[in-house]
């Protein structure tokens, strides 16, 4: 039988506990959102990316060595074919507390009841604009509608909770903040906005122009809604108020206007099973090196997992105003 030492935990040099790890399982996606990706991108070929067998396994290691939450992310997860098998095995590991997605949406009409059996509670869609010419210009080739039926099959299949994410550009979607909040609200959920992060070469925009603040987002609500600074800490970045008026909460993820490294508590792992230490930076280990040289040695992953603590940097530098210090993309990092 196989037993779980539920003692043990993943400390970095900082003293900060690691017990989240986010987990993109491809970097391919359907839609090219222009934050995220270039038009023109290379995907990865198929040979280089973890199958599910390894990712359930890196999966089991980080928990017995005591992580708690697995977010499974990409690219766009859902695309991933036999995704939902991998989410009901990492869902059945003793010790994990939670298992969220964050999803674009587009496939939640063909699986959200599938990802609800498989025991995901809870869910992230990403939604950047109500209004459908705007959202195909930003995500270059999403359906607005089939995002929007992906939201209501989620709501159907019973999670316990769906947030929406929303990245925020100036002069592009930034006039749309109220209506987001108002659109999450009146379905009892939560929203974040989210700073836009240097990952990555986009030809799309000049990532300092479009720069939108998470200040200037919460001046731009303040003056619709009343938002009231709750305590809630989730080991990351995102600061919550609860809307008064609609009951439900608003998040920010500020990554330039409020670092948030002293509390980080999460690693990712990339499609091609890279362990990245840290979003902003570039420190990793390669685990599908260690899964593939020992096939089915948890213990030896276990190790190479222990022993990367020790590279875990202090924080990012993210500067807008340089060329990109981090040349992978969001898909590639899981975001
Ligand atoms: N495809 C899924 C989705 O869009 O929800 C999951 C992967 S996506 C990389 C995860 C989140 O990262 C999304 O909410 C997306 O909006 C956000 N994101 C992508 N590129 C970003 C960037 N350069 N800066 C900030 N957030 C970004
Ligand atoms: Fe795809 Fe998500 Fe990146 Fe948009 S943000 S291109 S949906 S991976």
């Amino acid at each position: 039988m196989h037993t779980t030492n539920t003692t043990e935990k993943l400390i970095d040099t900082f003293g900060r506990r690691i017990n989240y790890v986010r987990i993109s399982v491809t970097d391919r996606c359907d839609f090219r959102c222009v934050y995220c990706m270039a038009e023109d991108m290379t995907f990865l070929p198929r040979a280089k990316i973890l199958t599910l067998e390894e990712l359930a396994q890196i999966s089991r290691a980080f928990v017995e060595l005591g992580v708690e939450k697995i977010r499974v992310t990409g690219g766009e997860p859902l695309v991933r074919r036999n995704v939902v098998k991998l989410l009901g095995d990492i869902g059945k590991l003793p010790g994990l507390r939670e298992l969220t997605i964050t999803t674009n949406g587009s496939q939640l009409p063909r699986l959200a009841k599938q990802i609800r059996a498989a025991g995901v509670k809870r869910l992230n869609i990403s939604l950047d604009s109500l209004d459908p010419e705007l959202f195909r210009r930003i995500t270059r080739t999403g359906e607005l509608s089939q995002v929007l039926n992906g939201l209501d099959a989620a709501r159907e299949a019973g999670f316990d909770k769906i947030k929406i994410n929303a990245v925020i550009l100036k002069n592009r979607n930034h006039h749309e903040v109220v209506d987001l909040v108002q659109f999450a609200g009146s379905r009892g959920m939560d929203i974040s906005f989210i700073e836009e992060m240097p990952l990555g070469v986009i030809d799309d925009h000049n990532r300092e122009e479009s720069y939108y603040s998470s200040d200037e987002i919460r001046r731009d609500l303040a003056r619709k809604f009343t938002l009231v600074p709750t305590t809630e800490v989730t080991g990351g970045p995102s600061r919550y108020f609860s809307v008064a008026e609609t009951g439900t909460k608003v998040g920010f993820i500020s990554p330039h206007s409020h670092n948030f490294c002293d509390t980080c508590n999460r690693v990712r792992l990339t499609a091609e099973g890279r362990l990245l230490l840290c979003l902003g930076q570039e420190h990793s280990i390669d685990l599908r090196q260690v899964v593939r040289t020992h096939p089915g040695d948890t213990e030896k992953l276990k190790q190479a997992i222990r022993d990367s603590m020790s590279i875990k940097p202090h924080g990012h530098d993210f500067n807008l105003q340089e060329k990109p210090l981090i040349f992978r993309h969001m898909n590639a990092t899981g975001g």
